[in-house]
Parts: C-alpha cells; structure tokens; sequence
C-alpha cells in the first residue's frame, strides 16, 4: 500500500510542493495554521486535517514546510501537535530552513519518540517549486532517505545527500550565504549602472549575454527594471537566514565578513513593508 503523506506549512512554497505530492498520486493530507491556505489543495483532493496531531494519526509520513524553528515546535509540540498522537514509526521530514544546530537537536527529540527525522530543506523559489524542480538538500539516516527519494522527487529534480542529521541544513545555510551576496551584488551594480545614466533593461542584457549569465539574475530581471518586487522568497526569510549564517560562523569559529555586511542589509528589523516583498528588493535600501 503506499504511504499516505501529510503535508503542514501551505505557505508560498508549501502549497505548490503540497500540489506536486497530490499530482504524483500519493493520498495527501494537509494542515495549515491559516486554513484558507489549505483550501485549493481540498478542491484538488487533498485531505483537510483539523490539526497536526489529526493529520499525524492519518499518515505515516508528515512532510513540514514551515518559517523557522519557533513554528516547527509550535506545530510539534502544540496542545494538538504532531507529538500529542502516537507517533512512534512515523517519519517526518522538515523541509523548513532552520539553524544546523536545531536541527541536530530535532533529530535528537524526535528520535526519542520513535520517529525517523530527516532534514530536507531546499534550494529554488516559488517558481521551481511550482514546477516540481527544487534541489532537494537531505541530512540523516542515508536508508532512509533512498527510500524517500520517489516522494521527494515528486517536489524536485534532485535529492543530494549531503551526510548526517544537520548537515542538509548545513547545506542550505551555505548556499543561502551565496543567493544573498549574489542578489546583493546585481541589486548593487544595477544601482550604479542606473546612477552612471545606463538603462537597466541595457545593462541587464549584457550581464545575461556573457560569462555572468545565471537562472537567477533572470528571474530578478523584470523586479530590477519595474522596481516591483511580489514576493517569491520574501526579504524577511533572507533577513532570518542570514542571522542564522552569522550563528553558525560563531560557533565554527569563521569569519565571514561577507555575511556580516548581507546581514546588516537584510535586515531583520526592517520594515514589514520591506519584509514582505521579494528578497531582490535589497535594491530599494541603495536608493
Ligand atoms: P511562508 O509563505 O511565509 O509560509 C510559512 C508557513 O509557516 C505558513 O504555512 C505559516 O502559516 C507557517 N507558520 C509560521 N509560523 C507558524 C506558527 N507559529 N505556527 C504554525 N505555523 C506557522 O514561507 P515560504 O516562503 O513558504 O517558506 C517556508 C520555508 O521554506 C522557510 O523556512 C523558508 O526560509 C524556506 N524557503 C523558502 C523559499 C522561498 O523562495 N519562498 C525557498 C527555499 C526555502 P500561516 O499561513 O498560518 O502563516
């Protein structure tokens, strides 16, 4: 029989990857702390689950695609959490971003429950997540993981294994590092093109036309031109992530003087006006 999947965060990248498990057949059931966010996906066939604990007692696998730490042990450890059913043999596989340290530390807890963890964060936005092409980042048992390649892959491209428990967040903090400092630095050499007299459609078209050419400067192009910036990967998950990257270089001991100077324009404390759009309007501070 194959397994009955439970989804819990149907938020921007929650509900396009939600539609890509249902697409692929498997019987799905969703949560979400919003529950008009679950509604497209009930008129698609999903199940709706009234609460975490509800949708654990339904499935043997429970997928979380959720803010940050502080949601997940909302949604675990609630008065109606996933860890108030009886959950022992169960997965669950947190695709949420979260700091490398928490995540050792679920697997710890979870564990103990008799739960298999895994960490799967991913790399790709909104659009790739619509499209089923996310970079699937996964740390934990390696078993267990080849066995979840097939419902992985109904959300993504590719599962990297990148090693034990903690490491698939890892793995996403590094990469984030990058996504920033590159968006940074085309938001930047847009501002100067812009102040040197150059029009942005020009100078966007010679960066697409040579060595620099990359799938995410593409994405960005028409929210750098038009100064509209919807959000895919909202300013405020950067703005979380990078205070995350800063954490994890203290306790390796880095120095990244990169990310401390990201960290200071994705800003946290930011306006909700700025927190809220896309992530590329980092160019807006520069004005
Ligand atoms: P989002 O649209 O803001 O959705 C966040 C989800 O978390 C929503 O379902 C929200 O529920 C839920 N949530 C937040 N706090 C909660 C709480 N205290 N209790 C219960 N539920 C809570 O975020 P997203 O863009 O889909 O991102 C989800 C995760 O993926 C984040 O860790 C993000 O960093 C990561 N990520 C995002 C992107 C991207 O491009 N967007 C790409 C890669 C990775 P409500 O609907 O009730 O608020």
């Amino acid at each position: 029989m194959q397994q009955r999947i439970g989804f819990i965060g149907l938020g921007i990248m929650g509900q396009a990857m939600a539609a890509n498990i249902l697409k692929a057949g498997y019987g799905l059931t969703v949560y979400n702390r919003s529950s008009h966010k679950a509604e497209a996906l009930a008129a698609a066939g999903a199940t709706l689950a009234h609460s975490p604990k509800e949708l654990t007692e339904r499935c043997e696998i429970i997928i979380l695609m959720l803010t940050g730490p502080e949601a997940v042990d909302a949604i675990l450890q609630g008065e109606n959490g996933v860890l108030a059913s009886e959950c022992s043999g169960k997965t669950v596989i947190n695709m949420s971003t979260v700091p490398p340290a928490y995540s050792r530390q679920l697997n710890q807890q979870l564990e103990s429950y008799g739960i298999t963890a895994i960490d799967a964060p991913v790399s790709g936005s909104k659009i790739p997540a619509e499209q089923g092409t996310l970079v699937i980042l996964a740390g934990g048992d390696e078993a267990a993981i080849k066995q979840l390649e097939p419902l992985l892959l109904s959300m993504g491209s590719g599962v990297i294994y990148c090693g034990e428990a903690g490491t698939g967040s890892s793995m996403k903090l590094a990469i984030n590092l990058l996504l920033g400092t590159m968006m940074a630095g085309l938001a930047e050499a847009t501002h100067l093109a812009e102040a040197s007299g150059l029009a942005t459609e020009t100078f966007l078209k010679v960066v697409g036309a040579g060595a620099l050419a990359c799938p995410l400067f593409k994405i960005k192009e028409q929210m750098l031109i038009t100064d509209t910036y919807p959000p895919q990967f909202p300013f405020r998950h950067m703005a979380k992530d990078m205070q995350y990257v800063l954490q994890e270089a203290s306790q390796n001991a880095v120095s990244l003087p990169v990310a401390n100077r990201l960290a200071g324009l994705f800003d946290p404390h930011a306006p909700d006006a700025l927190l809220d759009q896309d992530f590329a309007a980092v160019k807006t501070l520069l004005k």
